[in-house]
């Protein structure tokens, strides 16, 4: 099974829309590993968003994302990165397709509610860079059967 990270912006904490984004993941199929709570440091915000670091909004950025404590969260399944990427729409929510969760919940490009990875390779130095091995839970629950199919 393929792990993305997601993280639930304070624009999701603030506005009480945890639940509902974790219901819509949990509907799909797809699997949380693991899930914490934290406060994000400048330090950790730009090796996160180091490729966003020269660009003139990114003190918003730093102040957008260290408004409240964010909620990170990894989620398995198969494809799971590109499906969690198609589930969270297009960056700017007011852009982003009805039924995604930036189109539903986000009038915004900087206030879109979640960030999501965008790669396996993104997937994997993200999950690093949030959690230690022992915070994550590789475990099959009994309905995987019922969730993809024998040969999938
Ligand atoms: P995504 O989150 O869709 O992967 P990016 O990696 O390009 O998009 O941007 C990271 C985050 O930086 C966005 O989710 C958004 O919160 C913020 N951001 C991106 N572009 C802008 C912008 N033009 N103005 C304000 N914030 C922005």
């Amino acid at each position: 099974m393929e792990q993305t990270l997601v993280i639930f912006k304070p624009s999701a904490i603030e506005r009480g829309l945890v639940g509902e984004i974790v219901a819509r993941f949990e509907r799909k199929g797809l699997i949380i590993s693991a899930m914490k709570m934290m406060n994000l440091s400048e330090e950790l915000l730009r090796e996160h968003y180091a490729h966003l670091t020269d660009k003139p909004f990114f003190p918003e950025i730093l102040s957008s994302m260290t408004a409240s404590p964010v909620i990170v969260m990894i989620l398995s399944g198969k494809e799971a990165i590109s499906v969690v990427r198609l589930m969270t729409g297009a960056t700017n929510g007011r852009q982003a397709a009805p039924g995604t969760i930036r189109g539903d919940f986000a009038m915004s490009n900087q206030e879109n509610v979640i960030h999501a990875s965008s790669s396996p390779e993104d997937a994997a130095a993200e999950i690093k860079r949030f959690f230690s091995p022992g915070e994550i839970y590789d475990y099959r629950p009994v309905a995987m059967k019922y969730i993809n199919g024998p040969s999938e």
